[in-house]
């Protein structure tokens, strides 16, 4: 898929994602033309054969990054910032990241870090991401069809991240790949999970326990008297593990 040209917004806050300028763009309102498609900037009104008023908005990241197609299930966002937040991941970092799924936590870290290389065992799903990958226009990400449990090529690696059934097969190739100093961030939905991936941290003397947390994230509806958190909320997602090696 090609990555999304323009954005058209409707007053309701509908949005229609334009990827090929050289054609018209339909919509349920009537369509755009490809000529005033082409020269709309920013803040222009188009309006649609139909009359429908349209405004252009430029595609930032979390625009695209809404769009990408889910294989499996992604990492909330919730729970990327916490990551971000608990590593300082940034524009000098190197990242690995597995499995790659869909590509979600991966390419959310792309937009930051310097370099993610990022591993997933099954075809269909490295399919998908690749495609993602290609839809979001991202250079800085590469996507290995390999095992991590059998090793992490990469060296000097600053953050390992893990969304693994079987986190802790993982743990001795990581703490080869990363640098002193660097984080391994475990991400996983049960607490059995957690249980042996710390008792494996527990295993290696190059690798300190820092913490395991869980974000909750909360919406309110602030709706004239009606003010109160929303009732239908994202519920448990998963455990953050963070771990870093010190020697
Ligand atoms: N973090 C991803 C979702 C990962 S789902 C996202 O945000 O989109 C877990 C993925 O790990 C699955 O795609 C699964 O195929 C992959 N996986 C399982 N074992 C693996 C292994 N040993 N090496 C690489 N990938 C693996």
């Amino acid at each position: 898929m090609e990555p999304i040209k323009k954005i058209l917004v409707a007053e309701d806050g509908k949005k229609f994602y334009v990827r090929n300028l050289k054609e018209d763009f339909h919509t349920q309102f009537g369509f755009v033309s490809k000529e005033a498609l082409a020269k709309a900037k920013p803040g222009d009104m188009l309006k649609t054969n139909t009359g429908k008023e349209l405004f252009v908005f430029p595609p930032s990241f979390i625009d695209s990054y809404g769009k990408i197609k889910r294989a499996p299930q992604i990492i909330p966002r919730k729970d990327i910032a916490a990551i971000v937040a608990e590593t300082g991941v940034g524009k000098d970092s190197t990242v690995v990241d597995a499995g790659t799924g869909s590509g979600a936590l991966a390419l959310f870290l792309a937009n930051i870090a310097k370099k993610v290389v990022t591993y997933e065992i099954r075809e269909d799903f490295a399919k998908v991401a690749a495609e993602n990958i290609a839809a979001m226009g991202m250079k800085n990400v590469v996507l290995k069809k390999k095992d991590i449990y059998n090793g992490i090529d990469e060296k000097d690696v600053d953050i390992v991240t893990l969304d693994l059934p079987e986190p802790w097969k993982a743990i001795e190739p990581a703490a080869a790949a990363l640098k002193i100093g660097g984080f391994i961030v475990s991400y996983s939905p049960t607490t059995p999970q957690v249980s042996d991936f710390i008792a494996a941290i527990a295993n290696n003397k190059s690798l300190l326990l820092i913490k395991t947390i869980e974000i909750i994230e909360r919406e309110w509806e602030f709706n004239d008297r009606i003010v109160r958190p929303l009732s239908q909320k994202i519920g448990h997602s998963g455990f953050l593990t963070f771990v870093r090696k010190i020697r």
